[in-house]
């Protein structure tokens, strides 16, 4: 059999095994413990827990669309996984590009209106290799200070020259590409979408300003791609600034199919340079074939119809207008990540518990993760969640929002 785990001797390993229990009692003296809670069905917006709990209504995934268990996602994944095998056993350059992955990246492109594609196996890849392999120390970037840590590291990464910028803040972000036209190309970083407020960047005043200052604007699609706008395109096609903005990256990993992997979609050149240069591109294995099946169904579902999208807009719509009704503050607007204002970091962990033991599964989230005194549960709503189940959530709320005295 396996045995039981070897331990490391020698003094070197025993002072590593103290300094790490030390760290992670830290963490647990912080307060700031993540749990996994196991999951033991497929994802969806009605979840078996491991050891239980059945019939639990998730609230907390970014399955925006309901395609994590699409049947016809599953189906394709099936297919590709008989017809291309299990993996490639390389990275894309050397013998690991298939014509479904030449298939996909037309199809992202085609899906966002723009020149090219090039697939990682993550958007955190996407956003670490972007920055390093287009920014010279001759040029600058200008980043949202709330940007997705995958953002924060892909620009630690490179050698341009670094501002930061308050959150959504216009004068801000004016003045420092004001002090940034000495250098040679400025490129505007931020989310589409913030993830932790359900806010939404102004990417119309964003564009003029970097028209008016002779800048690129980058933007990560991740919580955006698939569901805003009329078509789904994303915060560009929402706020009608398609034309306007060069790059973006995004993930496959939650609206479309949710399996995994991430992209970069923008003008041609810039792709043929990433091909050459992103480290993440370079020296990684390709996407599986199954996982690019799933994403490619995904697309196809949404470029046949915008019908799921929309399905997607009316769900958000009724869960922030009866949770507003209730007497909570809901961040952020006409997004599907609904953050429910709470305040008092034990209140936000106390109620998502509680929650739970109603058989709804939503996260709480306090300081490090946001800002002190600002803990919130985010709820995400998906195209799937039935009318019931949203109604049913908000009544949980309502109840263990009174027990709580999170509502009079
Ligand atoms: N960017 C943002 C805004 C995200 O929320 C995430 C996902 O957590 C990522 C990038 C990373 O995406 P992926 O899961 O494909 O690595």
């Amino acid at each position: 059999g396996a045995g039981s785990p070897r331990a490391a001797s020698g003094t070197a390993a025993v002072q590593l095994r103290q300094r790490l229990e030390k760290e992670l009692e830290d963490i647990r003296g912080a307060g700031t413990w993540k749990n996994e809670r196991v999951i033991a069905s497929r994802q969806g917006p009605h979840l078996r827990l491991a050891g239980g709990g059945a019939g639990i209504l998730n609230f907390c995934a970014n399955n925006y669309l309901g395609l994590s268990s699409h049947p016809e996602v599953i189906q394709a994944a099936v297919e590709a996984l008989e017809k291309f095998g299990a993996g490639l056993s390389s990275v894309r350059f050397i013998c690991g590009t298939q014509s479904i992955h030449k298939d996909l990246e037309e199809k992202i492109a085609r899906f966002h209106q723009r020149e090219d594609a090039i697939l990682y196996a993550s958007c955190f890849d996407a956003n670490a290799g972007i920055f390093e392999a287009l920014l010279t120390p001759e040029d600058a970037v200008l980043s949202d200070e709330l940007n997705h840590a995958s953002i924060i590291d892909g620009i630690r990464l490179c050698k341009a020259n670094k501002y930061r910028y308050k959150h959504m803040d216009m004068q801000d972000l004016e003045a420092k590409l004001q002090e940034a036209q000495k250098h040679r190309l400025r490129l505007v970083a931020t989310d589409g979408a913030f993830s932790m407020d359900g806010d939404i960047a102004p990417l119309r005043e964003i564009c003029q300003l970097a028209q008016k200052y002779d800048a690129l604007v980058f933007i990560d699609e991740c919580h955006a791609t698939g569901f805003l706008g009329p078509n789904g395109r994303g915060t560009d096609e929402l706020l009608g600034v398609m034309d306007k903005v060069t790059i973006i990256n995004s993930t496959l990993g939650k609206a479309l199919g949710g399996a995994a992997g991430g992209y970069t979609t923008g003008p041609k050149p810039l792709i043929d340079l990433l091909r050459q240069r992103s480290r993440p591109y370079l020296f990684s294995n390709s996407l599986p074939p199954a996982v690019v099946g799933c994403a490619s169904k995904a697309l196809d579902l949404l470029m046949e119809s915008n019908a799921i999208a929309q399905s997607m807009a009316a769900k958000t719509q009724r869960f922030r207008s009866k949770m507003t009704a209730a007497g909570f503050t809901i961040s952020g607007k006409d997004h599907p990540i609904c953050p429910v204002m709470l305040g008092d970091a034990r209140l936000a962990a106390v109620m998502a518990e509680d929650m739970l033991n109603r058989g709804i599964y939503v996260i709480g989230f306090s300081y490090p993760v946001v800002p002190k005194g600002k803990a919130r549960i985010r709820v995400q709503i998906s195209a799937v969640h039935s009318d019931e189940d949203i109604d049913r959530c908000v009544e949980a709320f309502t109840e263990v929002g009174r027990k709580h005295g999170a509502l009079p």
